[in-house]
């Protein structure tokens, strides 16, 4: 039993997971989240928002001992399905046989995650927000979201598990030497709704991530268990073509009509979600240091970042991971660990900040783009003869643990070698023929 009281600030899907890694290690954790307790209120929103998991959400639920209870609420996606506007389907697998990243309800996982935290001795306490801290004196001061009584908590340790708006990271911001940067996208986004066929089966490809990208703009869709699909429509907030536009039914359906055509048929309620459901804005954060005194952050809270590239909820899983391996190195002495925590984590949660972004662009212009896909093509060659000595960065991100800032210098180095190949006038024809040893020689060159 550690000698410790830990409070964690948010039962999201960090602070959860973080919870059963510390009472795992013998922590008494009373973790406190501002909403009411969605266990209650689960069939309240009745829609299902998703999210994907890939190998390093994977391993830190593995370690925590819920991975195969959370697989089963998962459905793999091996690829992309991408849609171009005549209708016409290309699937791109995300990499080998056996690859795939997973389609997770938001709102299972986090329930699955907080019952399996209160099970293993987490206590939870909801409708409980944190308003301020003194990290030096252990202080925070509270407030019962209900009653609005304020009162104070004195723990060992303070964790900011509290998300993108961490109440936690604004307090450590008026402290000196503390460094931020938040920068919000031109594109925002809207969830839509495709529901289950009349049989309750999915009325597109069940198994893959299906994009509609249309240069600066693009819609997804994740499945879901019961049939349906989340769908996701990116689009610039204002401006010229943006959501700002979109001001009436008409031009909803001028819109959908012209660039998504296929998917109108399966959106039954396109202008109730369209017009009902909020426009997101899409933000990063980036800050240093994490900790002051005695809290610190993790998770969104540290390292908000774009969705781009399903890795925000992963790198938070991965923070937690890293953390108790930390704890576990340095058997739990906090005050070496931190500082190592914080350094090691900061490197790798830029990194796939900046991936995420450059993701973007290749998701919703490059995968339709003829270029782009014959560099991928000539990638996955190499990949596929040459398994062990190249990695895509896809993979490295997705089905790897390497270091994000490993797999962020790796995307600049392949990028310039396919590029300076396409710029050869025969590459088409003789690739992989004439070029092929060279290209492989050049992209396994690790
Ligand atoms: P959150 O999940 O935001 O949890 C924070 C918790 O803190 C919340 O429960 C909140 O209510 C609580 N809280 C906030 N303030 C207070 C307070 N003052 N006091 C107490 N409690 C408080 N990631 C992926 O890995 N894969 C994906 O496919 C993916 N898709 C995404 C799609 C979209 C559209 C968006 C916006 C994000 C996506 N992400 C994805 C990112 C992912 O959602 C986040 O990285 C993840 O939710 C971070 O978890 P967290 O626990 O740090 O924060």
């Amino acid at each position: 039993m550690q000698n410790k009281h830990v409070a964690i600030f948010g039962a999201g899907l960090v602070g959860s997971l973080l919870s059963m890694y510390l009472i795992r290690r013998g922590y008494r954790v009373d973790v406190y989240e501002r909403r009411p307790d969605f266990r209650k209120n689960a069939a309240a929103g009745g829609r299902s928002i998703n999210l994907a998991i890939s190998d390093r959400g994977w391993k830190a639920l593995h370690e925590v001992g819920i991975e195969e209870a959370i697989r089963k609420l998962a459905i793999p996606m091996p690829g992309r399905m991408i849609h171009a506007v005549d209708g016409a389907l290309q699937f791109q697998a995300y990499g080998k046989e056996g690859q795939y990243i997973n389609s997770v309800s938001r709102g299972d996982l986090n329930i699955a995650m907080v019952d399996a935290a209160e099970k293993a001795g987490a206590v939870f306490h909801f409708d409980q927000r944190i308003l301020e801290m003194d990290p030096e004196c252990n202080t925070a001061y509270m407030e019962d979201a209900v009653t609005g009584k304020k009162y104070t908590l004195t723990p060992d340790l303070l964790i900011g598990a509290d998300g993108a708006f961490s109440m936690l990271r604004l307090t450590m911001m008026k402290t000196d030497g503390f460094n931020y940067a938040q920068q919000y996208e031109e594109h925002s986004y809207k969830e839509l709704h495709i529901p289950p066929a009349a049989d309750g089966s999915h009325r597109i490809e069940k198994n893959a991530l299906h994009i509609w990208p249309r240069k600066s703009f693009m819609l997804i869709a994740l499945p879901n268990l019961d049939g349906s699909f989340t769908v996701t429509l990116f689009h610039f907030t204002k401006g010229e073509n943006s959501f700002a536009q979109i001001t009436d039914t008409e031009k909803l359906d001028a819109f959908f009509a012209e660039y998504f055509p296929d998917v109108v048929p399966h959106l039954p309620n396109l202008h109730a979600d369209f017009f009902g459901n909020p426009t997101g804005s899409l933000m990063t954060v980036k800050c240093f240091p994490w900790s002051k005194g005695n809290a610190f952050l993790i998770g969104d809270a540290a390292h908000a970042i774009i969705p781009f590239y399903g890795q925000g909820m992963n790198c938070g899983f991965e923070d937690c991971s890293v953390l108790n391996a930390l704890l576990d190195a340095h058997a739990d002495d906090w005050e070496q660990v931190i500082p190592v925590y914080e350094r090691t984590r900061k490197p790798n949660s830029d990194a796939i900040a900046d991936l995420a972004k450059l993701n973007f662009v290749e998701m919703r212009d490059l995968v339709a783009d003829p270029d782009f896909q014959f560099k991928r093509k000539m990638a996955a060659k190499v990949a596929e003869k040459f398994p062990d000595q190249f990695i895509p960065v896809y993979s490295m991100v997705s089905f790897s643990h390497l270091p994000y800032a490993d797999a962020l210098k790796e995307y600049k180095r392949q990028d310039e070698v396919l590029s300076t190949f396409l710029q050869k006038p025969d590459i088409r024809s003789e690739w992989e023929t004439k070029y092929f040893e060279e290209i492989a020689n050049a992209l396994c060159n690790l």
